[in-house]
C-alpha cells in the first residue's frame, strides 16, 4: 500500500449535478455535459477541500478568439477558481456562458 499523494490521478466520477458519467484524464475536474465542478481542492488536485459544494460555471477565458478555461463559483462558499477547457466540453454551453458572463 502507497501513501496517497497529491497528484493528479485519472478518476472516473459521477456528475453531481447532471448524473452524467465523466472519465478522468487527470486534468478536468469539471463535467463536460453541464460543466458543474465540485468544491474538492484547495489548490488543484489536492482534494483537500471540506467544502464540497457544487460550482457554478459563472464565466468564460477567451484567448484569441478561443475559450480556453472556464471559471467556477462554488454555490456554498462562493470560492473561485478556473479550469481548463477541455475539447470534449459542450461548446454551446461554454458559448452560453460567455454571453451571459458579458455583463461582468
Ligand atoms: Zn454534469
Ligand atoms: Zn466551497
Amino acid at each position: 500500500m502507497r501513501p496517497q499523494h497529491t497528484k493528479a490521478v485519472k478518476e472516473d466520477f459521477t456528475c453531481a449535478h447532471c448524473g452524467a458519467q465523466v472519465k478522468g484524464n487527470g486534468r478536468t475536474n469539471h463535467c463536460p455535459v453541464c460543466l458543474w465542478s465540485r468544491h474538492m481542492d484547495e489548490v488543484p488536485g489536492d482534494r483537500a477541500s471540506t467544502c464540497q459544494g457544487m460550482m457554478k460555471p459563472v464565466g468564460v477565458w477567451v484567448q484569441h478568439g478561443e475559450i480556453t478555461r472556464v471559471e467556477h463559483e462554488c454555490e456554498k462558499c462562493k470560492f473561485r477558481r478556473y479550469g481548463p477547457v477541455m475539447p470534449e466540453d459542450d461548446r454551446e454551453l461554454l458559448i452560453k456562458i460567455s454571453v451571459a458572463d458579458i455583463r461582468k
